[in-house]
């Protein structure tokens, strides 16, 4: 949406976000809690659906969880948990016994830690490459100088197949470990078993991608410009 049209919701400009406390009418004319009421509404008998139901609620309670107080700064909350560990509090809470792990080749070494840890929390983990298949690119229309490295065989990403063997084996959960952009969409496309990301993939960032936000009035200032029309 363009930045003149003001009914557009655009919560990222919100001048002082209110949804969050019993305030949460007060926000401004676009604010999507007064002017999408309809889908709120939706949304909400979805929270009650059985598919759901359970899994949100114990999510609010993982997030609660995430805090605690520390003796030297009582009079707010501090960070308690890793991601890591609020997916296993998520996964044991929810009584999940068998998880699917979506690695891409590139961090596998990752997902050889992160395999054991799961397992010796009593999970049954499946661990599926994104390269599986071995399959060359060229099947999904990409040019030889469309490759990495142009001339050599390479096999395409299949998030697809990654998603179909964890449906065909009734995963209870679901891990993604990195895969690329793109993938990774079609891989929460494809998954029937609700998926959670540990990790996103960033080769230049050591996969902590906000870290071009932290740097964007520095190094990454080119990333603030306007994209210039094309000739
Ligand atoms: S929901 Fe409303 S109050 Fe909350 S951030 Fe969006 S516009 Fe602001």
């Amino acid at each position: 949406m363009g930045e003149d049209s003001q009914c557009a919701v655009n919560c990222a400009k919100c001048p002082g976000p209110v949804c969050y406390s019993a305030a949460f009418m007060k926000g401004p004319e676009n604010c999507p809690t007064k002017i999408e009421a309809d889908v709120i509404e939706k949304a909400m008998s979805r929270y009650h659906d059985p598919q759901f139901a359970e899994f949100a609620r114990v999510s609010s309670i993982v997030e609660a969880e995430a805090y605690t107080r520390v003796p030297w700064a009582p009079q707010t909350v501090s960070p308690a948990t890793t991601r890591l560990e609020e997916i296993i509090n998520l996964a044991k809470k929810m009584g999940y016994k068998k998880l699917g792990v979506a690695f891409c080749l590139g961090l596998m070494n990752e997902a050889k830690i992160l395999i054991p840890i799961l397992e010796n929390r009593g999970f049954d983990v499946i661990s599926v490459c994104c390269k599986l298949g071995g399959i060359a690119k060229e099947e999904i229309g990409v040019k030889d100088e469309e490759k990495i490295v142009p001339g050599r065989y390479e096999s395409m990403c299949n998030p697809i197949a990654q998603a179909e063997i964890f449906n065909k084996e009734k995963t209870d959960f679901n891990i993604v470990v990195g895969l690329c952009v793109g993938h990774d969409a079609l891989f929460l496309k494809s998954a029937e078993a609700l998926t959670t990301v540990f990790v996103v993939k960033d080769r230049l960032l050591g996969h902590n991608p906000v870290a071009v936000l932290y740097q964007s009035s520095a190094y990454y200032r080119r990333l603030l410009a306007k994209d210039q029309p094309s000739s």
